[in-house]
């Protein structure tokens, strides 16, 4: 995608999405677009902008983030998100909280704190949430019907919570992640900003923390780029994908840049039981933006100023 000015691209999530369902994961791109034209013709700052538009994704039950993300072991959301900039590299992240309806707002307000803690994690997080002011609610709030029925019907099988459902080939894996949300902002004034928000995979570990607020895992924010991924948490943090694709710009454009350290991710994740699978979205300080994706598809959707918005699945 060629560069100059600002630049909104979010996305949903990379995996097999249903046909089913594709409807929906337009309507909540389109609506988190529409968030974040809006902040950026407000002349709101990049970071401003990715905190806003990942909000309102995570407040559509489409996607696995806040409202609608998927259920651990235990039948509970378990959720994380980050957000960067890149003018200042400050971030700020959450891990593992369960009654946070926004919690890409929870990572956002570490920005503004001492500088002590960057990741929160669990209780100290939610703690943490409530005492900038921030909503919480029950974690059976967030838990969409879509998702209890996958869990009941997981829950149902003869291996669940077996040391084969968890890992051996031989029986039914858990599903793969999927509808993970992310944005990448480059506002009026050339700065740049990342976040990722995600309920993780379904079925994991109480406690497990994936790429998603993990700083050059799941989102990166420098003077020279911006990225957010989805796919795979245990391969993503493993190579470190955004800080690999931000650091093949200087090298590459970035559709080539996403290209490359997706083929590097498959490569070198070899322990993997399925093949290590992303999607992700790139745009550099001049500007040029581009994705890719391993993964049969992706919902992504850009915005520029007067070019008409574009959402695919
Ligand atoms: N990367 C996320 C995680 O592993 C899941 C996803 O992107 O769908 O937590």
């Amino acid at each position: 995608m060629p560069g100059d000015g600002p630049l909104v691209l979010v996305h949903g999530g990379a995996w097999d999405i249903p046909d089913a369902v594709l409807a929906d994961h337009r309507a909540g791109l389109e609506r988190a677009l529409r968030v974040g034209r809006r902040a950026v013709e407000a002349g709101r700052a990049a970071l401003d902008v990715v905190v806003e538009v990942v909000a309102a994704l995570e407040d559509h039950p489409a996607f696995d983030a806040g409202r609608g993300s998927v259920l651990d072991r235990d039948g509970q959301p378990q959720l994380d998100a980050g957000v960067m900039e890149g003018e200042t590299r400050r971030w700020g992240a959450v891990g593992n909280v369960r009654g946070l309806p926004n919690p890409v707002r929870a990572a956002r307000a570490l920005l503004g704190a001492d500088g002590q803690a960057r990741l929160l994690v669990g209780e100290g997080a939610e703690r943490f949430a409530a005492e900038r002011g921030l909503p919480a609610v029950s974690p059976s709030a967030l838990v969409v019907p879509r998702e209890q029925d996958r869990y009941d019907r997981l829950r149902a099988h003869p291996d669940f919570g077996s040391a084969a459902f968890a890992g051996q080939m031989d029986v039914p894996r858990p599903p793969a992640p999927q509808g993970t949300v992310g944005c990448v902002v480059r506002d009026g004034r050339g700065r740049l900003a990342a976040a990722t928000s995600t309920g993780g995979a379904p079925l994991t570990r109480a406690g497990r923390v994936g790429d998603s607020p993990v700083p050059g895992a799941g989102f990166l924010a420098t003077p020279d780029g911006a990225a957010s991924a989805t796919g795979w948490g245990e391969a993503i943090l493993t190579v470190q994908l955004c800080a690999r694709v931000v650091g093949a710009l200087a090298a590459r454009p970035p559709a080539d840049a996403a290209r490359q350290s997706l083929a590097e991710l498959a490569a070198a994740v070899r322990w993997s039981p399925e093949p290590a699978t992303a999607g992700l979205l790139v745009v550099g300080a001049d500007g040029r933006a581009g994705w890719s994706f391993s993964t049969p598809r992706m919902a992504r959707a850009w915005w520029r100023p007067g070019q008409d918005p574009e959402v695919h699945v």
